[in-house]
């Protein structure tokens, strides 16, 4: 199988090859991690001093050397994939690198040692860097008010959804109804309904955006909102934007901005000004904190003044004496939705990647993200379809269609790029384009990297064309190479027992 390979880049082969055979398991009996100094004080009997709690059996815990226990986890690290790795081009995910400043003033000893339940008049600097957050997310937003206690993105929805209906209740009317287009990302539709609306489903014209006419059609007095995310999953700006608010709000209907895509926008425009009510952002996408098994998430919501009587409590504010303060005096708010105040580590890491980009660099890295995704559409599009023309933002989408000509798909052709050293593309998704290769490389990646993806692409394209076995059987260079996918995610075995 030799010769398939050739031009996979060495640095990802030599970690996942060196230790096949190995078995996992390395305990001995005897073997020693640890040397204590001589004992300096009258040896006791533990069981005598310890009586009843002295445990009788052997805790039957590894024995290992140090650096078979450093080799371990070190060999497991490698198993899976990081942005510390490589390029993680997970379209929607937004997977930037987490830089390091942010972890450096997150483990500051006042930051890290904060208590909940410290007083206010203890906590005025935890109390500032919410406040300030807050403040500079309202600036990149154009919004009037905001909560940071959503723990991810779809909480946030989740959030916003429910001050849309508390806005409408407080009017009298909850409404029935909320608009999705079918190119959403599948927590909107979820969300709607979990708080109690019935979700209608909109289809995108051609262009993959909101045909305006139809949506004026389908806003009645019913709609309490319409869930839209811009740019679009297919990584295109929703041009008529100005309009599409104007028709939500001649019929009272509230404009939600999904705002996952905010690494397109960033310093260049803000959904505030363009005639959104209410959105989300994700911390752990635009603003570079760590994402999925790294950290918690945190999903802020921002809004206009109409909705703010509805914000989660407590909220951040400066009293007459110049000291911040908790308010838990909100009548209208729809409650809490998160433990204390949210995510308050994740707060920290984004406020140090904002004031250490500021607004310059913020732009530069929108510019950048933008650039970077759409040099990828330049270098590939002879060779994968690109079903929507429309110019591209942050991330590129293209199909399968010319691959499942020789019986391969997105997922086949994800499951290869494994093999040359990237995190796969995100598979399938949008749903309106079939077979979707969902490729978000954000600004993160040097032209070098984009370079080494670029020509992995291609080599796939190509292998496709000259020899589809090695690609339907990919990944060839992992510890395991097809699972059951379902089972692995319903039933995941994260733990290893002795046989
Ligand atoms: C990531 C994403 C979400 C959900 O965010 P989570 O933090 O994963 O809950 C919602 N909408 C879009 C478009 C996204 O990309």
């Amino acid at each position: 199988m030799a010769e398939t390979f050739v031009g996979i880049p060495k640095k990802v082969t030599a970690h996942l090859t060196q230790n096949e055979g190995l078995s996992f398991e390395k305990s001995a009996p005897g073997k020693k991690g640890y040397r204590l100094a001589p004992l300096d004080v009258p040896e006791v009997d533990p069981a005598a001093l310890l009586g009843a709690s002295y445990r009788s059996l052997n805790a039957q815990l590894p024995e290992l050397s140090e650096i078979e226990i450093i080799r371990h986890f070190t060999r497991l690290s490698t198993w899976n994939y990081a942005i510390d790795l490589g390029m993680y081009p997970l379209g929607s995910c937004t997977m930037k690198y987490n830089p390091r400043v942010n972890e450096f003033v997150s483990r500051l000893e006042g930051i890290a040692d904060a208590h909940p339940y410290q007083p206010e008049a203890l906590a005025q600097g935890s109390l500032e860097i919410m406040r300030l957050l807050q403040e500079c997310l309202l600036e990149i937003t154009g919004m009037e008010a905001i909560t940071l206690q959503p723990a991810a993105g779809a909480h946030g929805e989740f959030t916003g959804i429910l001050l849309a209906r508390a806005y409408h209740q407080a009017k009298g009317n909850a409404r029935k109804t909320v608009i999705i287009p079918d190119s959403a990302h599948g927590t909107n539709p979820a969300t709607a309904a979990m708080c109690g609306y019935e979700v209608v489903n909109f289809k995108s014209n051609p262009e993959g955006g909101i045909d305006v006419e139809a949506l004026a059609k389908a806003v009645t007095e019913d709609t309490a909102a319409l869930m839209l995310t811009n740019p679009s999953t297919i990584g295109v700006f929703e041009n008529e934007i100005h309009r599409i608010a104007d028709i939500l709000h001649a019929k009272g209907a509230l404009l939600y901005m999904d705002g996952a895509n905010m690494n397109a926008l960033c310093g260049k425009t803000r959904p505030g000004d363009f005639g959104v009510d209410v959105m989300h952002l994700n911390l752990h996408k635009t603003f570079s904190t760590p994402h999925g098994g790294g950290g918690p998430g945190s999903g802020p919501v921002a809004c206009k003044k109409i909705l703010d009587p509805f914000l989660p409590a407590p909220v951040v504010e400066r009293g007459s004496d110049g000291h911040l303060r908790l308010n838990y005096d909100r009548p209208q708010s729809v409650g809490r939705v998160r433990a204390f105040y949210g995510n308050f580590g994740m707060f920290v890491r984004a406020l140090a990647y904002i004031l250490a980009n500021g607004p310059d660099g913020l732009r530069q890295t929108t510019e950048d993200a933008v650039l970077n995704a759409n040099y990828i559409r330049a270098k590939l599009e002879d060779v994968y379809e690109l079903p929507y023309k429309t110019p591209s933002m942050h991330e590129v989408v293209f199909s399968d269609r010319r691959q499942t000509k020789n019986g391969v798909k997105t997922g086949d052709i994800a499951k290869r790029l494994i093999d040359y050293g990237f995190h796969p593309y995100t598979v399938s998704f949008p749903l309106i384009v079939p077979g979707a290769l969902m490729i978000e490389p954000t600004e993160s990646e040097s032209r070098e990297e984009l370079d080494l993806f670029v020509e992995a692409m291609r080599q796939i394209a190509r292998e496709v064309e000259e020899n589809p076995e090695v690609v339907l059987n990919a990944p060839h260079f992992t510890r395991v190479s097809r699972l059951d996918e379902t089972t692995a995610a319903r039933r995941p075995v994260l733990r290893w027992r002795r046989q």
